[in-house]
């Protein structure tokens, strides 16, 4: 009897759960995910992802919802886009700027070579002398006062000037020019005399007769002292035994000379003996005018045939020192100051720091508001002195020249009143109180009667 009352009680609720499902099960029903389960329209415009089948909760649901808008947003957003990119591109946004390397191009009639040089160098080059001018954010960078060519002794000899130009440029590979520099003093002042009664300092007596280690001692500072030492010592020989103890004057002579390469040579040249006949291309240029785009190259050597094969001659000494001081000053290897460099906010590089162009943008328009302030206020200031003469002494002044303009103004008037009145007088008057024009055409008349009488 138990059993079969339990039974009828399951039978009876199972009963009921089929035919009147409770109001809670219809809203959250998953039967329509049911396999075979039957379609209709209200089914059809649910979702079809069983979480969205299911309610979240509300701070869920609201980030949904938002997420479902923005993915909405979104792709009606990426359709427009398209469109208004084909549409308004032409008036409204700038035309992107085309920034090509150097390249070279064949006639294909002619089978000329033509080296067409990298967009926009000239500008970029002139703005890069603007910054390295008095008043540049590049100005005054070490090499201005610091570099090689810069630490020779000009009250020596020109051989031993050019001597010490060939060391300094030795001594400068992979060392900071400030610490080159001092290096450079030392030895100008600390290399002893090569015989009694010889004066001291660099010149190449002394370099031979030193002896290595007091030579490495004075050069502990700079980099690769060791090697440039023994560089130094061999080079010195040289000169004396194949140079007439003169330095060389061509690239090979000076390039056959130990721990010398083509930058050093080059640069040497053009210092020592005045003639520019390549670039000297240091890190700092192969660096930057790689970082611009002007070529890839893959050593200071390539850079230089780069360059050399579309940059005109007459830069081509300049060049060094121009770059050499930016990236000194301004496009530093670490930290380059993106935001006071007039290429990066005239938008000309194209490896500029955004983010420090717009800062740099920023302050820049600041101070052009504070100056047209200042000028607003300088001129505000002007025109309330220009208004109070009294402040000026004007007071007495002013009147007074009002005075003489009145009076000149009175005495000319009355002058031409008398002179027009003495003009009248005299043409009312005439000779004997007849006015000249009565008399004339009255002696008309009489001519005119006596050839009518004669006729
Ligand atoms: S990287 Fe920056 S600092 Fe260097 S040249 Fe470009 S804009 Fe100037």
């Amino acid at each position: 009897m138990r059993t079969s009352r339990v039974s009828r009680e399951t039978a009876r609720l199972f009963d009921n759960a089929s035919t009147s499902p409770s109001p809670r099960r219809s809203t959250r029903s998953l039967a329509r995910f049911s396999y075979g389960a039957p379609s209709s329209p209200s089914v059809k415009n649910e979702p079809a992802d069983i979480e969205d089948a299911v309610s979240l909760p509300r701070a869920k649901r609201i980030k949904r919802e938002h997420a479902d808008a923005d993915a909405t947003i979104k792709s009606e957003t990426e359709d427009v886009k398209v469109e208004v990119k084909d549409e308004e591109s032409p008036g409204t946004k700038a035309p992107r700027r085309q920034r090509k390397p150097v390249r070279t191009t064949t006639d294909r009639i002619t089978g000329q070579v033509k080296v067409e040089p990298p967009s926009d160098w000239e500008a970029m080059y002139e703005a890069v002398r603007r910054m390295r001018a008095p008043g540049g954010a590049a100005y005054g960078a070490a090499v201005d006062t610091m570099g090689c060519e810069r630490l020779a002794d000009r009250s020596a000899s020109p051989k031993d000037q050019r001597f010490q130009t060939l060391i300094s440029l030795m001594l400068s590979s992979q060392t900071k020019d400030t610490t080159n520099a001092g290096a450079m003093a030392r030895l100008r002042n600390e290399l002893p005399p090569h015989k009694p009664g010889a004066a001291k300092g660099l010149n190449l007596d002394n370099i031979l007769a030193v002896e290595p280690r007091l030579l490495n001692e004075l050069i502990w500072a700079v980099g690769f002292h060791n090697n440039k030492t023994k560089y130094i010592k061999q080079a010195a020989e040289i000169l004396r035994d194949k140079w007439n103890g003169d330095i060389p004057d061509t690239i090979e002579g000076l390039t056959s000379l130990p721990g010398v390469g083509p930058k050093m040579a080059y640069l040497c040249l053009s210092v020592a003996w005045n003639r520019t006949e390549g670039i000297g291309v240091d890190v700092h240029v192969h660096r930057i005018t790689n970082m611009w785009g002007w070529q890839k190259t893959k050593n200071p050597e390539e850079t230089r045939l780069s360059l050399q094969s579309w940059l005109p001659k007459d830069r081509w000494r300049e060049i060094n020192g121009l770059l050499v001081g930016l990236g000194q000053a301004v496009c530093l290897p670490v930290g380059s100051k993106c935001g006071d460099c007039e290429l990066g906010l005239k938008g000309l590089c194209k490896a500029a720091d955004r983010k420090k162009v717009a800062e740099g943008l920023k302050r820049l328009k600041l101070e052009d508001d504070e100056n047209v302030k200042l000028e607003n206020i300088k001129a505000e200031e002007a025109g309330i002195v220009k208004q109070d003469p009294q402040q000026n002494g004007l007071d007495d002044v002013k009147p007074s020249l009002e005075n003489v303009k009145t009076e000149s103004i009175e005495n000319g008037e009355q002058a031409v009143t008398t002179s027009i009145k003495k003009e009248e007088k005299h043409e009312t008057n005439g000779i004997n109180g007849v006015s000249p024009v009565k008399k004339e055409e009255e002696s008309v008349k009489r001519d005119v009667k006596v050839k009518i009488e004669e006729d």
